[in-house]
């Protein structure tokens, strides 16, 4: 089977794409698109949809677990995809296997079992801050970077905004965050993480605990928050999204980077998608986003392609012709491995930034009684 593949990938495409990284080939080789569509179509047609009571019988339950239903649409039932497997972030070279679904009625990705909100702190115990360190540390403030300029003007001037970073970290953020004059506040569900982030900030300070437990962050009146790499990991997002929601400020914006459930490598690769890591627990494409968002309130959202670290940051050693051509797959296509939005809460947040980025509405402003949905309409520029 695989030689066969081989040769007829070598009469195919000769060695013509043999240098390209294999995430970048997905987007860059003819018809490879299509294929993976295809593909992932097949896939969800052949897979069993299944009741929760059924596909909970055939699986062992760990003590931090528990069977959900889709948090996006509350179906219950099941279409079971994917089975990643792969070594512990933690270092100590342990193997860990878990089940991912799909919402047979909305598409919406999620892990299940989950794990129980009560016990998401063990996912965090100590050694997680080492992780986040090192060269990574340069990676993610470029990172950062790029994004925050992919929104260009939101979050360029902080002087007198108030910004809260939730999942900060050791506060790589917090610290881009305050030079560029933003009042921060970040908290994370790891001790250690948070002890390193008020070592390194001058300004902002990081705090243990959830945002209603920290009376400095409960008083809200926040201009932006932010979820950086932080969506994937929360069990309860409804509720969560529910609270930014109230801590955001009239004109308020929330700056969300995700792992994409619709990008081609996922298609591509399967189970062994780089996106399915131990911590994350639900995984959203744009429109499941729109959901999470539209039911906790939120008034409009901006998406902004993304085109991989080293095509962003210049570093990519890909062709301009091939380079030109991911940048057309990427934006025709999935949107990028990484998802990249930005939120607004209400009709105030559109008027100031609506007239640089296409927004997509989430309800119906003139709230119509036939319930006509304008969800997707877009908002040019005016
Ligand atoms: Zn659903």
């Amino acid at each position: 089977m695989v030689p066969a593949r081989r040769l007829l990938r070598g009469l195919l495409y000769g060695s013509r794409y043999d240098r390209v990284p294999w995430g970048q080939r997905v987007y860059v080789r003819p018809g490879e698109r299509l294929l993976r569509e295809a593909q992932w179509r097949w896939r969800i047609r052949r897979a069993p949809v299944t009741s929760l009571a059924e596909y909970g019988s055939e699986l062992p339950l760990g003590e931090i677990e528990e069977f959900l239903s889709c948090m996006m649409c509350g179906e219950s039932r099941q279409q079971p995809l994917f089975e990643p497997t792969g070594a512990g972030k933690g270092g100590n070279g342990s193997t860990w296997r878990y089940h991912v679904v799909r919402c047979p009625s909305c598409g919406f990705l999620y892990r299940n079992p989950n794990i129980r909100p009560e016990r998401l702190g063990d996912l965090y115990s100590s050694g997680y801050s080492g992780f986040l360190t090192g060269t990574y540390a340069a990676n993610r403030q470029r990172r950062y970077n790029l994004t925050m300029q992919a929104f260009s003007p939101v979050l360029d001037d902080g002087e007198g905004r108030r910004l809260l970073d939730f999942g900060c970290g050791v506060g790589l953020f917090l610290e881009l965050a305050e030079q560029r004059g933003f009042d921060g506040y970040g908290v994370d569900l790891s001790p250690d993480s948070v002890a390193q982030a008020n070592a390194r900030l001058k300004r902002a300070r990081a705090y243990f605990g959830a945002p209603q437990e920290v009376p400095e962050i409960a008083a809200g009146g926040f201009d932006v928050i932010t979820l950086w790499s932080v969506l994937a990991h929360l069990p309860r997002p409804l509720e969560d999204f529910a609270t930014f929601r109230e801590l955001l400020a009239p004109g308020g914006v929330l700056l969300i980077l995700t792992v994409n459930a619709q990008s081609l490598l996922l298609k591509a690769y399967g189970s062994a998608w780089s996106g399915f890591t131990k911590n994350h627990l639900m995984f959203y494409s744009a429109d499941t986003l729109k959901t999470l968002l539209r039911r906790t309130g939120f008034e409009g959202v901006a998406y902004a392609p993304h085109y991989g670290d080293t095509v962003e940051a210049g570093t990519t050693r890909l062709f301009e012709p091939l380079r030109r051509r991911l940048r057309q797959a990427v934006e025709a296509s999935d949107g990028g491995n990484m998802m990249r939005a930005l939120a607004f809460a209400d009709e105030e947040a559109i008027a100031r930034w609506g007239d640089r980025l296409t927004i997509h509405r989430l309800r119906d402003r003139a709230a119509e009684p036939d319930g006509r949905d304008l969800t997707d309409t877009n908002l040019t520029a005016t």
